[in-house]
């Protein structure tokens, strides 16, 4: 039988045509949302490779526009060729170049990386610098990739909104916002303090491999159903729990958000 089911009457929530239809979670079923992808990844970590700060840096400065995947496939030569600012400096823009073509934007990339390299030997004594405001004056790093680095090799409970969290923001009615920084303030409003830190990583890890931007695959997702009102109507009740997977075949567009910057 063709599991293929009928075009719901109204558009999927989280669509091109509806892309904040989800009802505003209360800060307390964000907590039980956050808690229950937890537990499809207890020990939560970044899939880029790095070794340390500022290889961390680079590979997220990186990761603009592309996958974690395509990055990792480029910068282990880079990092060891150059494994330091200095030597980064050193190597150049087009040395850079050189070694990561196969990435998207890699001209602006390897200037960037290049640039940032030269500015944390001059300004940092080849440190990266922990503060968000220092961070961002380097080239290439705005918000999203600061947020990651003061997360990751700092502690800090930061949300860095990607494509996949801006997405999940709005289609679950966690934070719905037509901005990174809208998602990015109703998450950090809205999530326990708790969770926060470790709720980026579930956040994107749920987005990537789950709730994903054309099929969003309802029948794995760990939440309790209670906080879906969207999902028995839209995406098929009894798609969960062994049920048998259902496709929509509605509109495939994906969420449509802002052009996420570094
Ligand atoms: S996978 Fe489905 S049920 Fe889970 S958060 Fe995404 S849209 Fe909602």
């Amino acid at each position: 039988m063709n599991p293929r089911v009928k075009t719901p009457n109204k558009p999927l929530h989280g669509t091109a045509t509806a892309p904040r239809r989800a009802r505003l979670m209360s800060r307390e079923q964000a907590g039980q949302f956050i808690r229950a992808i937890a537990a499809e990844n207890p020990a939560p970590e970044t899939e880029l490779l790095y070794t340390d700060a500022f290889t961390l840096l680079v590979a997220v400065v990186m990761s603009a526009q592309t996958t974690d995947a395509m990055v990792n496939k480029v910068t282990p030569g880079l990092f060891a060729a150059a494994p330091t600012p200095a030597a980064m400096a050193a190597l150049g823009a087009e040395g850079i170049g050189q070694l990561i073509r196969r990435i998207g934007l890699w001209q602006a990339k390897a200037k960037n990386v290049a640039a940032l390299s030269a500015m944390l030997v001059e300004r940092h004594g080849g440190e990266v610098p922990r503060e968000r405001e220092a961070l961002e004056a380097l080239p290439g790093v705005g918000r999203k990739t600061a947020n990651v680095v003061l997360n990751v090799m700092f502690g800090e409970a930061t949300m860095a909104v990607d494509t996949h969290i801006f997405r999940l923001g709005n289609r679950t009615g966690l934070a719905p916002g037509k901005t990174t920084r809208a998602v990015e303030d109703g998450l950090v409003k809205r999530i326990p303090p708790e969770l926060l830190r470790d709720a980026h990583h579930w956040l994107i890890l749920h987005g990537r491999y789950v709730c994903k931007a054309r099929t969003p695959e309802c029948w794995r997702c760990q939440p309790p159903e209670a906080l879906f009102h969207h999902r028995s109507a839209r995406y098929g009740a009894g798609s969960r729990n062994g049920a048998s997977p259902v496709i929509i075949s509605a509109s495939r567009r994906p969420v449509v958000g802002p052009r996420v910057s570094p």
